[in-house]
Protein backbone atom coordinates (compact mmCIF):
# COMPACT_ATOMS: atom_id res chain seq x y z
CA UNK A 1 0.00 0.00 0.00
CA UNK A 2 1.59 3.32 -1.10
CA UNK A 3 1.19 6.27 1.96
CA UNK A 4 -1.17 8.15 0.29
CA UNK A 5 -3.55 4.92 -0.16
CA UNK A 6 -3.14 4.81 3.66
CA UNK A 7 -4.12 8.01 4.29
CA UNK A 8 -7.35 7.41 2.03
CA UNK A 9 -8.23 4.32 3.66
CA UNK A 10 -7.48 5.73 7.21
CA UNK A 11 -10.00 8.86 6.10
CA UNK A 12 -12.90 6.77 4.73
CA UNK A 13 -12.76 4.63 7.98
CA UNK A 14 -13.00 7.64 9.68
CA UNK A 15 -15.64 9.84 7.50
CA UNK A 16 -17.20 6.76 5.66
CA UNK A 17 -17.55 6.88 1.73
CA UNK A 18 -15.24 9.04 -0.47
CA UNK A 19 -16.70 11.61 -3.06
CA UNK A 20 -13.97 10.44 -6.46
CA UNK A 21 -13.74 14.33 -6.71
CA UNK A 22 -11.65 14.32 -3.24
CA UNK A 23 -10.00 11.51 -4.19
CA UNK A 24 -8.62 12.93 -7.44
CA UNK A 25 -7.75 15.74 -5.20
CA UNK A 26 -5.68 13.91 -2.91
CA UNK A 27 -4.26 11.41 -5.54
CA UNK A 28 -2.76 14.77 -8.03
CA UNK A 29 -2.00 17.21 -4.94
CA UNK A 30 -1.73 16.02 -1.28
CA UNK A 31 1.03 18.43 -0.59
CA UNK A 32 3.03 15.39 0.49
CA UNK A 33 2.52 12.63 -1.64
CA UNK A 34 0.25 13.53 -4.48
CA UNK A 35 0.70 12.73 -8.10
CA UNK A 36 1.57 16.17 -9.19
CA UNK A 37 4.09 16.98 -6.03
CA UNK A 38 6.10 14.28 -6.36
CA UNK A 39 6.96 12.61 -9.79
CA UNK A 40 8.49 13.67 -12.89
CA UNK A 41 5.35 13.35 -14.49
CA UNK A 42 5.84 14.12 -17.95
CA UNK A 43 7.54 13.39 -21.14
CA UNK A 44 9.68 10.10 -22.80
CA UNK A 45 11.15 9.51 -19.33
CA UNK A 46 7.60 9.99 -16.61
CA UNK A 47 4.15 8.63 -17.12
CA UNK A 48 2.64 10.44 -20.20
CA UNK A 49 3.65 12.79 -23.25
CA UNK A 50 1.67 15.98 -23.98
CA UNK A 51 1.80 17.37 -27.16
CA UNK A 52 4.40 20.76 -26.34
CA UNK A 53 6.43 17.43 -25.45
CA UNK A 54 5.89 15.70 -28.78
CA UNK A 55 6.91 19.04 -30.97
CA UNK A 56 7.87 22.67 -30.77
CA UNK A 57 5.33 23.18 -33.90
CA UNK A 58 2.11 22.54 -31.25
CA UNK A 59 3.39 25.87 -28.95
CA UNK A 60 4.85 27.70 -31.67
CA UNK A 61 1.23 27.47 -33.93
CA UNK A 62 -0.98 28.51 -30.73
CA UNK A 63 1.58 31.38 -29.46
CA UNK A 64 1.44 33.32 -33.72
CA UNK A 65 -2.77 32.37 -32.82
CA UNK A 66 -2.98 34.07 -29.26
CA UNK A 67 -0.60 36.77 -30.83
CA UNK A 68 -2.33 37.36 -33.77
CA UNK A 69 -5.99 38.16 -31.04
CA UNK A 70 -3.92 40.33 -29.44
CA UNK A 71 -3.29 42.44 -32.69
CA UNK A 72 -7.31 41.84 -33.56
CA UNK A 73 -7.61 43.79 -30.18
CA UNK A 74 -5.96 46.78 -31.13
CA UNK A 75 -2.26 45.15 -28.83
CA UNK A 76 -3.68 46.47 -26.10
CA UNK A 77 -0.20 48.40 -24.62
CA UNK A 78 -0.57 46.19 -21.02
CA UNK A 79 -1.80 42.83 -21.08
CA UNK A 80 -1.40 39.29 -19.59
CA UNK A 81 -0.14 36.07 -20.93
CA UNK A 82 -0.85 32.88 -18.86
CA UNK A 83 -1.08 29.11 -19.26
CA UNK A 84 -2.82 27.35 -16.26
CA UNK A 85 -1.56 23.75 -15.19
CA UNK A 86 2.31 24.43 -17.29
CA UNK A 87 3.50 21.53 -16.94
CA UNK A 88 7.28 21.03 -17.51
CA UNK A 89 7.00 24.61 -18.95
CA UNK A 90 7.98 23.56 -22.33
CA UNK A 91 4.56 25.10 -24.52
CA UNK A 92 4.94 28.38 -23.07
CA UNK A 93 8.53 28.32 -23.85
CA UNK A 94 7.31 27.46 -27.66
CA UNK A 95 4.66 30.19 -27.58
CA UNK A 96 7.92 32.75 -26.41
CA UNK A 97 10.05 31.79 -28.81
CA UNK A 98 7.70 32.07 -31.35
CA UNK A 99 6.21 35.51 -30.54
CA UNK A 100 9.48 37.09 -29.76
CA UNK A 101 9.39 38.81 -33.43
CA UNK A 102 6.31 40.52 -33.26
CA UNK A 103 6.86 44.11 -32.14
CA UNK A 104 5.58 45.03 -28.90
CA UNK A 105 4.18 41.65 -27.87
CA UNK A 106 6.04 40.91 -25.30
CA UNK A 107 7.44 44.52 -23.78
CA UNK A 108 3.48 44.80 -23.19
CA UNK A 109 3.04 41.65 -21.12
CA UNK A 110 3.43 40.31 -17.70
CA UNK A 111 3.89 36.57 -17.71
CA UNK A 112 1.45 34.30 -15.80
CA UNK A 113 1.83 31.14 -14.65
CA UNK A 114 -0.93 29.41 -12.72
CA UNK A 115 0.32 26.21 -11.14
CA UNK A 116 -1.17 24.26 -7.93
CA UNK A 117 2.13 22.23 -7.03
CA UNK A 118 5.33 23.56 -6.08
CA UNK A 119 7.50 21.11 -7.57
CA UNK A 120 6.06 21.65 -11.17
CA UNK A 121 6.60 25.55 -10.16
CA UNK A 122 10.46 25.09 -9.66
CA UNK A 123 10.70 22.69 -13.23
CA UNK A 124 9.10 25.49 -14.88
CA UNK A 125 11.39 28.65 -13.48
CA UNK A 126 14.39 26.26 -14.96
CA UNK A 127 12.44 25.87 -18.10
CA UNK A 128 11.71 29.87 -18.17
CA UNK A 129 14.85 31.34 -16.56
CA UNK A 130 15.40 33.59 -19.09
CA UNK A 131 12.21 35.32 -18.59
CA UNK A 132 10.69 37.49 -15.92
CA UNK A 133 7.33 35.09 -14.59
CA UNK A 134 5.18 35.51 -11.67
CA UNK A 135 3.46 32.23 -10.72
CA UNK A 136 0.28 32.19 -8.98
CA UNK A 137 -1.56 29.37 -7.49
CA UNK A 138 -5.26 30.01 -8.71
CA UNK A 139 -7.23 32.53 -11.48
CA UNK A 140 -9.03 34.49 -8.78
CA UNK A 141 -5.43 36.46 -8.54
CA UNK A 142 -5.26 36.75 -12.38
CA UNK A 143 -4.50 41.33 -12.73
CA UNK A 144 -7.49 43.13 -14.16
CA UNK A 145 -5.87 43.35 -17.49
CA UNK A 146 -6.38 41.80 -21.00
CA UNK A 147 -6.00 37.80 -20.67
CA UNK A 148 -4.28 35.82 -23.45
CA UNK A 149 -4.40 32.79 -22.18
CA UNK A 150 -3.52 29.20 -22.88
CA UNK A 151 -4.89 25.72 -20.95
CA UNK A 152 -3.43 22.49 -22.62
CA UNK A 153 -4.61 18.89 -20.77
CA UNK A 154 -5.17 21.03 -17.74
CA UNK A 155 -9.50 20.51 -17.33
CA UNK A 156 -8.68 16.54 -17.46
CA UNK A 157 -7.06 17.03 -13.90
CA UNK A 158 -9.81 18.57 -12.79
CA UNK A 159 -11.45 16.77 -9.56
CA UNK A 160 -14.66 15.00 -11.25
CA UNK A 161 -17.81 13.47 -9.56
CA UNK A 162 -19.39 10.56 -10.71
CA UNK A 163 -23.15 9.66 -11.03
CA UNK A 164 -24.73 6.19 -11.76
CA UNK A 165 -28.58 6.37 -12.89
CA UNK A 166 -30.32 3.25 -10.92
CA UNK A 167 -33.78 2.65 -9.94
CA UNK A 168 -33.52 4.94 -7.01
CA UNK A 169 -32.56 7.89 -9.24
CA UNK A 170 -28.98 8.89 -9.61
CA UNK A 171 -26.51 7.64 -6.89
CA UNK A 172 -22.98 9.37 -6.79
CA UNK A 173 -19.96 6.26 -7.04
CA UNK A 174 -18.19 6.77 -4.22
CA UNK A 175 -15.08 5.30 -2.87
CA UNK A 176 -15.03 2.46 -0.05
CA UNK A 177 -12.30 0.33 1.69
CA UNK A 178 -12.42 -3.16 2.71
CA UNK A 179 -9.92 -5.99 3.47
CA UNK A 180 -7.14 -3.65 2.68
CA UNK A 181 -8.01 -2.54 -0.77
CA UNK A 182 -10.12 0.03 -2.42
CA UNK A 183 -13.58 -0.29 -4.15
CA UNK A 184 -16.59 1.90 -5.72
CA UNK A 185 -19.64 2.08 -4.04
CA UNK A 186 -22.89 3.69 -4.67
CA UNK A 187 -23.66 6.58 -2.20
CA UNK A 188 -26.95 7.87 -1.07
CA UNK A 189 -29.95 8.46 -3.96
CA UNK A 190 -29.82 11.95 -5.36
CA UNK A 191 -32.90 13.66 -6.96
CA UNK A 192 -33.64 11.46 -10.40
CA UNK A 193 -34.24 15.14 -12.12
CA UNK A 194 -30.82 16.34 -10.98
CA UNK A 195 -29.30 16.29 -14.04
CA UNK A 196 -31.90 17.46 -16.82
CA UNK A 197 -28.65 17.30 -20.05
CA UNK A 198 -28.77 13.56 -19.00
CA UNK A 199 -32.49 12.45 -18.72
CA UNK A 200 -31.92 10.09 -21.36
CA UNK A 201 -29.22 8.15 -20.01
CA UNK A 202 -30.07 4.13 -19.47
CA UNK A 203 -30.69 2.50 -16.11
CA UNK A 204 -26.90 1.30 -15.31
CA UNK A 205 -25.38 4.25 -16.62
CA UNK A 206 -22.76 6.72 -15.69
CA UNK A 207 -23.01 10.46 -15.95
CA UNK A 208 -19.76 12.79 -14.89
CA UNK A 209 -19.61 16.55 -13.47
CA UNK A 210 -16.88 18.74 -12.80
CA UNK A 211 -17.76 21.94 -10.84
CA UNK A 212 -13.63 22.71 -10.33
CA UNK A 213 -14.06 22.83 -14.28
CA UNK A 214 -17.09 24.81 -14.42
CA UNK A 215 -15.50 27.17 -11.95
CA UNK A 216 -12.40 27.41 -13.84
CA UNK A 217 -14.23 28.16 -17.61
CA UNK A 218 -16.35 30.77 -15.91
CA UNK A 219 -13.52 32.32 -14.02
CA UNK A 220 -11.39 32.40 -17.58
CA UNK A 221 -14.79 34.24 -19.67
CA UNK A 222 -15.66 36.24 -16.73
CA UNK A 223 -12.11 37.62 -17.08
CA UNK A 224 -12.13 37.91 -20.87
CA UNK A 225 -15.73 39.55 -20.66
CA UNK A 226 -15.27 42.28 -18.21
CA UNK A 227 -11.13 43.04 -19.78
CA UNK A 228 -10.37 41.30 -23.00
CA UNK A 229 -8.25 39.01 -24.33
CA UNK A 230 -8.26 35.37 -25.83
CA UNK A 231 -8.34 31.84 -24.20
CA UNK A 232 -7.63 28.44 -26.22
CA UNK A 233 -8.37 25.76 -24.28
CA UNK A 234 -7.44 22.18 -25.49
CA UNK A 235 -8.07 19.08 -23.79
CA UNK A 236 -9.18 15.31 -24.95
CA UNK A 237 -12.89 14.75 -24.71
CA UNK A 238 -15.71 15.10 -26.81
CA UNK A 239 -19.04 17.77 -26.72
CA UNK A 240 -20.81 15.60 -24.70
CA UNK A 241 -18.89 12.72 -22.78
CA UNK A 242 -21.16 10.39 -21.37
CA UNK A 243 -19.88 7.45 -19.39
CA UNK A 244 -16.92 6.34 -17.32
CA UNK A 245 -14.04 8.42 -18.07
CA UNK A 246 -11.32 8.17 -15.06
CA UNK A 247 -8.74 6.89 -16.16
CA UNK A 248 -5.08 6.23 -14.57
CA UNK A 249 -2.22 6.32 -16.57
CA UNK A 250 1.61 5.17 -15.35
CA UNK A 251 4.36 4.29 -17.46
CA UNK A 252 2.36 5.41 -20.75
CA UNK A 253 0.08 2.39 -19.36
CA UNK A 254 -3.44 2.22 -18.18
CA UNK A 255 -3.94 0.97 -14.71
CA UNK A 256 -6.62 0.49 -12.34
CA UNK A 257 -7.87 3.73 -10.75
CA UNK A 258 -7.74 2.38 -7.27
CA UNK A 259 -4.28 1.02 -6.77
CA UNK A 260 -1.24 3.01 -6.92
CA UNK A 261 -2.64 6.09 -5.60
CA UNK A 262 -0.35 9.27 -6.35
CA UNK A 263 2.13 7.76 -8.33
CA UNK A 264 -0.42 8.00 -11.14
CA UNK A 265 -2.20 10.61 -13.35
CA UNK A 266 -5.42 10.60 -12.48
CA UNK A 267 -8.13 11.94 -15.45
CA UNK A 268 -10.99 12.76 -17.28
CA UNK A 269 -12.73 13.23 -20.63
CA UNK A 270 -13.78 16.77 -20.70
CA UNK A 271 -17.44 17.72 -21.76
CA UNK A 272 -17.00 20.45 -24.27
CA UNK A 273 -20.45 21.27 -23.81
CA UNK A 274 -20.18 21.96 -19.98
CA UNK A 275 -17.21 24.14 -20.46
CA UNK A 276 -19.04 26.26 -22.90
CA UNK A 277 -22.12 26.40 -21.34
CA UNK A 278 -20.17 28.13 -18.06
CA UNK A 279 -17.88 30.56 -20.31
CA UNK A 280 -21.29 31.36 -22.74
CA UNK A 281 -22.87 33.62 -20.44
CA UNK A 282 -19.99 35.66 -19.92
CA UNK A 283 -17.89 35.66 -23.31
CA UNK A 284 -18.57 33.99 -27.06
CA UNK A 285 -17.34 30.72 -27.18
CA UNK A 286 -16.11 29.61 -30.27
CA UNK A 287 -17.10 26.01 -32.15
CA UNK A 288 -15.61 23.27 -30.70
CA UNK A 289 -12.82 21.77 -33.31
CA UNK A 290 -10.53 18.97 -33.33
CA UNK A 291 -7.10 19.39 -32.67
CA UNK A 292 -5.86 17.82 -36.22
CA UNK A 293 -8.20 20.44 -37.55
CA UNK A 294 -7.18 22.83 -35.67
CA UNK A 295 -3.30 22.77 -36.33
CA UNK A 296 -3.84 22.07 -40.07
CA UNK A 297 -5.94 25.38 -40.40
CA UNK A 298 -2.65 26.96 -38.51
CA UNK A 299 -0.03 25.68 -40.72
CA UNK A 300 1.58 22.85 -39.06
CA UNK A 301 1.77 21.12 -42.18
CA UNK A 302 3.77 24.05 -44.00
CA UNK A 303 5.93 24.33 -40.50
CA UNK A 304 6.96 20.65 -40.27
CA UNK A 305 8.15 21.14 -43.95
CA UNK A 306 10.26 24.07 -43.38
CA UNK A 307 11.75 22.57 -40.21
CA UNK A 308 13.00 19.10 -42.18
CA UNK A 309 14.89 21.39 -44.52
CA UNK A 310 17.85 20.69 -42.51
CA UNK A 311 16.81 17.43 -40.37
CA UNK A 312 18.38 14.10 -41.98
CA UNK A 313 18.18 10.57 -40.00
CA UNK A 314 16.46 9.81 -37.18
CA UNK A 315 15.85 13.28 -36.34
CA UNK A 316 13.77 13.70 -39.83
CA UNK A 317 11.89 10.41 -38.90
CA UNK A 318 11.00 11.57 -35.65
CA UNK A 319 9.61 14.48 -36.68
CA UNK A 320 7.54 13.09 -39.34
CA UNK A 321 6.42 10.81 -36.62
CA UNK A 322 5.27 13.99 -33.96
CA UNK A 323 3.61 15.74 -37.08
CA UNK A 324 1.81 12.48 -37.61
CA UNK A 325 1.12 11.68 -33.89
CA UNK A 326 -0.39 15.56 -33.33
CA UNK A 327 -2.64 15.63 -36.17
CA UNK A 328 -3.53 12.27 -37.93
CA UNK A 329 -7.39 11.32 -36.58
CA UNK A 330 -6.17 7.66 -35.12
CA UNK A 331 -3.68 9.57 -32.91
CA UNK A 332 -4.16 12.99 -30.82
CA UNK A 333 -5.69 14.69 -34.13
CA UNK A 334 -9.23 13.60 -33.49
CA UNK A 335 -8.67 12.40 -29.52
CA UNK A 336 -8.29 16.34 -28.88
CA UNK A 337 -10.46 19.03 -28.97
CA UNK A 338 -10.14 22.67 -28.64
CA UNK A 339 -12.11 25.75 -28.33
CA UNK A 340 -11.40 29.61 -27.95
CA UNK A 341 -13.44 31.88 -25.81
CA UNK A 342 -12.88 35.97 -26.79
CA UNK A 343 -15.39 38.69 -25.51
CA UNK A 344 -18.43 39.47 -27.46
CA UNK A 345 -18.28 40.89 -31.02
CA UNK A 346 -14.34 40.34 -30.68
CA UNK A 347 -12.67 38.10 -33.53
CA UNK A 348 -11.79 34.66 -32.30
CA UNK A 349 -8.48 33.68 -32.68
CA UNK A 350 -6.81 31.99 -36.11
CA UNK A 351 -7.65 28.78 -36.36
CA UNK A 352 -11.38 28.90 -34.80
CA UNK A 353 -14.47 28.99 -36.16
CA UNK A 354 -17.98 30.70 -34.95
N1 LIG B 1 0.01 22.13 -20.07
C1 LIG B 1 1.13 21.23 -19.91
C2 LIG B 1 1.00 20.18 -18.82
C3 LIG B 1 -0.31 19.65 -18.37
S1 LIG B 1 -0.17 18.55 -16.98
C4 LIG B 1 1.49 20.60 -21.24
O1 LIG B 1 0.76 20.81 -22.20
O2 LIG B 1 2.52 19.94 -21.32
C5 LIG B 1 -1.22 19.36 -15.81
C6 LIG B 1 -0.59 20.55 -15.10
O3 LIG B 1 -1.63 21.17 -14.30
C7 LIG B 1 0.54 20.23 -14.13
O4 LIG B 1 1.49 21.26 -14.22
C8 LIG B 1 -0.17 20.24 -12.78
O5 LIG B 1 0.71 20.42 -11.70
C9 LIG B 1 -1.13 21.38 -12.97
N2 LIG B 1 -2.30 21.40 -12.09
C10 LIG B 1 -3.05 20.35 -11.67
N3 LIG B 1 -4.10 20.77 -10.91
C11 LIG B 1 -4.00 22.13 -10.86
C12 LIG B 1 -4.80 23.16 -10.23
N4 LIG B 1 -5.87 22.86 -9.52
N5 LIG B 1 -4.42 24.46 -10.40
C13 LIG B 1 -3.30 24.77 -11.13
N6 LIG B 1 -2.52 23.84 -11.74
C14 LIG B 1 -2.85 22.54 -11.62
Amino acid sequence: MTPLEQIIHRQIERFGLMPVSEYMTLCLLHPEHGYYITRDALGAQGDFTTAPEISQMFGELLGLSLAQAWLDQGQPPEFTLAEIGPGNGTLMVDILRATKGIPNFHQSMQLILVEASSAMQARQKSALSDYDVCWIDNLSHIPPKPLFLIANEFFDCMPIKQFRRTNEGWQEQMIGAKDGSLHFALGKAVDPDAFPQAKDMEIGQMFETSSASAAHAEAIARHIGAFGGAAIIIDYGDWICNGDSLQAIKDHKKIDVLTDCGLADLTAHISFRDLSTSAESFAHVSAMTTQGVLLERLGITQRAQSLAVTMTGDVLENHITAHNRLTHPSQMGDLFKAIAIVPHGKPLPAGFTA
